[in-house]
């Protein structure tokens, strides 16, 4: 079966389309610029060379019809849109309502919905995504695979925040965690490869990208994880600050005569290693040869990062008694293996032991610790869209 994968944004739109059985990406793009001035479809056909088509995207409905129009047209298309068995949405938040994937119907609708001031950003673009595929597919089954889902096995203590407890009863404030779909996936991946049952392992997962997340993933089920309510919380992230002392926010406010929303956007938008750096970059890449070209800036940005991951690790191998393997994974986990190294030196408690020839890989999977290191390193790049697609095969075949 050949399985759409999108995944909707407020203005842009990826998409893959996967075969269900060989698992090949059989063409993949993306639509830029919904709604805006300047939009534009790149896609890529398997073993042919990237296609973009600038052309008016004034909403949703119109960018599907163009990645419709892209996978069947005569030219440059893969498939007729018969052959289009399924289609797996991302959505970013599933509330405390869904712990897994389902399939789309009229109440799953609804519940998204419901809990779209969880996420307002997201969800409702995510819904923008299912109505017009709907719309284009009629009759193709749909399915919502939910960033949150992995992460509901949490336990109470760990997903409570020590506010009064009304405002969870009331609001569902807690933590939710994200990044879910890629936590799953490498951490099941992370037990094949060392070949042992994911039942008898402590692993923690480190989501190293532009957004970044931990979760400490105890026999298979996920006990703990950095994000919260939304993906502020946690690590330093490209420029998200990650854990700050709530009251930072009413502070900026009174300095710098600022309103809620504005000291969110700087929260959101200007902190984390770009705000860290004096805004020299979130990109890792510069900031890797900033560090090394005595930036001082740059080099503060990283260590306070990956002070931040160290800290976090030796939190859930505290909660889970231990830890067998730590994976890295995601743009920066899965490529740079110097800011891999920062965080590994840090990591000697717990007897990790880094082989610098190995952490040379990027984007492959590799064990990257030595024989004698007490907790296997590895790297494991993640692959959300394959999840989904296989997520939406389980439940449409
Ligand atoms: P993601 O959000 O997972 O796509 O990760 C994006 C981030 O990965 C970029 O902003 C970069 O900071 C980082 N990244 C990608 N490639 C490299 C690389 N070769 N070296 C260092 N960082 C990288």
């Amino acid at each position: 079966m050949k399985i759409l994968v999108i995944n909707c944004g407020s203005s842009s739109l990826k998409f893959q389309l996967i075969d269900s059985e060989s698992e090949q990406v059989i063409c993949k793009g993306l639509c830029e610029r919904i709604g805006i001035d300047g939009s534009r479809i790149v896609y890529t056909p398997e073993g042919k060379n990237k296609i973009t088509v600038e052309t008016p995207m004034p909403d949703h409905n119109k960018a599907i019809e163009l990645v419709i129009e892209a996978l069947t047209n005569k030219e440059n298309g893969v498939v007729s849109l018969d052959e289009i068995g399924a289609v797996g949405h991302r959505i970013v938040h599933g509330g405390e309502k869904f712990t897994k994937s389902v399939v789309i119907n009229d109440e799953v609708i609804k519940a998204i919905e419901d809990v779209s001031d969880l996420a307002p950003l997201h969800n409702p673009a995510n819904l923008i995504g299912i109505k017009a595929c709907q719309k284009a597919m009629p009759g193709v089954p749909m399915v919502a695979v939910f960033d949150t889902a992995f992460h509901q096995t949490m336990p109470e203590n760990a997903y409570l925040y020590g506010l009064h407890y009304s405002y969870y009863e009331k609001y569902g404030i807690r933590r939710y965690g994200f990044h879910g779909t890629s936590h799953s996936y490498v951490s099941k991946r992370a037990a094949e490869i060392l070949g042992k049952d994911i039942k008898d392992l402590k692993l923690i997962v480190c989501h190293l990208g532009n957004g970044a997340s931990v979760s400490a993933v105890k026999g298979g089920k996920c006990i703990d994880t950095s994000m919260g309510l939304t993906p502020l919380e946690g690590l330093i992230m490209g420029t998200r600050t990650g854990d700050i002392d709530p009251s930072v926010v009413e502070f900026i406010m009174k300095k710098e005569n600022l309103s809620v929303a504005e000291v969110n956007n700087i929260l959101n938008k200007k902190s984390g290693v770009f705000g860290l750096s004096n805004e020299l970059s979130s990109d890792f890449r510069d900031l890797e040869d900033g560090y090394l070209n005595g930036n001082e800036g740059a080099k503060r940005a990283v260590d306070t990062f990956a002070y931040r991951v160290v800290k976090y690790i030796g939190a859930y191998t505290a909660a889970m008694g231990g830890v067998d393997a730590i994976c890295f994974t995601a743009g920066v986990g899965e490529n740079s293996g110097f800011t891999r190294k920062i965080i590994i030196d840090g990591l000697g408690f717990i007897g990790a032991s880094l082989n610098e020839e190995a952490n040379t890989v990027r984007g492959k999977e590799e064990i990257i610790s030595n024989p004698d290191s007490k907790v296997t390193l590895m790297v494991v790049p993640t692959n959300e869209e394959l999840a989904i697609a296989r997520d939406t095969y389980a439940l449409c075949k």
